[in-house]
């Protein structure tokens, strides 16, 4: 479907938990968060029941992200169902991949198509200190399971934070030049505990310079490639990406709106704007009065979000948001 600014609108993404097994020093702070009840969470009928409305408006992709998606009981069994709803187009999953090297394969099983793995660090002591505990050799050994079955693209997200991982930027290049992996750099968002660090923000034009690819050519042939700008670089059997919400605005060509794991659809990741579905699934409506006020709530989408505005300030986490 249109918004009001003539955008076509087709892309969900749903946060179908806002628990996380680990707690990454940008996204969380070291007390944790106060996870939700059981019961203010969507179930995954309910979740089914508005992916099923979305698609009778025109909505083709789907991505499941979380919190961490595959920590949640039953995540199996739901990527099927939603891969088998009619209208599904591309069914996407985002993931830290701790739990990939035994869930990947299944995952193809289920009907995902591609994986985004959430890798900001290769370093064993970093990752154990920036996530707060994690293991990086499950994660890497889950990437390449996911390549192992079958799942492409597989790309790999690399939060840049200036002081923690910028001198490790050439090591992500060579994963992309030795195997079919598209590796994507993506600019700090000033949201939930990273907006107190706005000075580790890097941007992406230094990003290139210190990669050394400032002069070349940015190619458009990866599937979903969304606001990402691609490089391709002789040689290379996967690619490179850049992904910037701050110093270049994609909001002209955004195409999507995101459910919360409590049900609130968010028509803009960094608007605060949201409308309550979960209240509007339980109150016994029919589907023909919730896609109107889906419908209307995708149309109010706004023209573009205010977080280059130095007082803008989310206090949600992304986890709870929905990354
Ligand atoms: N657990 C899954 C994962 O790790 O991919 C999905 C949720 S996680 C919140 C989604 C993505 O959001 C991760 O790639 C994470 O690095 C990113 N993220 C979290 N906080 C961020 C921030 N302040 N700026 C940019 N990316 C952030």
């Amino acid at each position: 479907m249109q918004d009001q600014y003539l955008r076509r609108i087709e892309y969900l993404r749903i946060s179908v938990t806002d628990r996380c097994n680990l707690r990454c020093q940008y996204c969380m702070p070291a007390e944790g968060v106060q996870w939700l009840p059981h019961d203010s969470i969507l179930s995954f009928e309910e979740i089914l029941r508005l992916m099923r409305i979305s698609t009778q408006l025109g909505f083709r992709r789907f991505r499941v992200t979380g919190g961490e998606p595959l920590v949640r009981k039953g995540i199996l069994d739901f990527l099927q169902e939603s891969a088998q709803l009619p209208g599904v187009e591309d069914l996407m999953l985002t993931t830290n991949g701790l739990l990939l090297p035994e869930m990947a394969f299944d995952i193809k099983s289920a009907g995902v198509q591609r994986i985004n793995i959430s890798l900001d660090t290769m370093d064993r002591d970093r990752f154990y200190e920036n996530t707060r505990g994690g293991d990086v050799s499950k994660v890497i050994q889950g990437v390449f399971r996911s390549l192992e079955a079958g799942l492409n693209p597989v790309k790999i997200n690399v939060v840049v934070v200036r002081g923690f991982n910028t001198d490790e930027l050439p090591n992500f290049l060579t994963l992309a030049k030795e195997y079919p992996l598209h590796v994507r750099f993506i600019e700090l968002m000033p949201i939930g505990v990273s907006s107190e660090q706005r000075s580790d923000f890097v941007p992406i034009q230094e990003m290139k310079e210190l990669l050394g690819l400032e002069d070349d050519i940015p190619i458009k042939d990866i599937p979903g490639g969304g606001p990402a700008e691609y490089f391709r670089p002789n040689g290379f059997k996967g690619s490179i990406g850049f992904i910037s919400a701050l110093s270049r605005h994609f909001c002209n060509t955004c195409n999507r709106v995101r459910l919360t794991a409590d049900g609130k659809l968010r028509p803009c990741l960094h608007s605060k704007h949201e409308v309550d579905f979960r209240e509007v699934l339980r109150s016994g409506i029919s589907d023909h009065e919730i896609m109107k006020l889906f419908a209307q709530t995708v149309w109010h989408k706004p023209a573009e979000h205010h977080m280059n505005n130095e007082a803008w300030q989310d206090t949600r986490v992304m986890s709870q948001i929905g990354g």
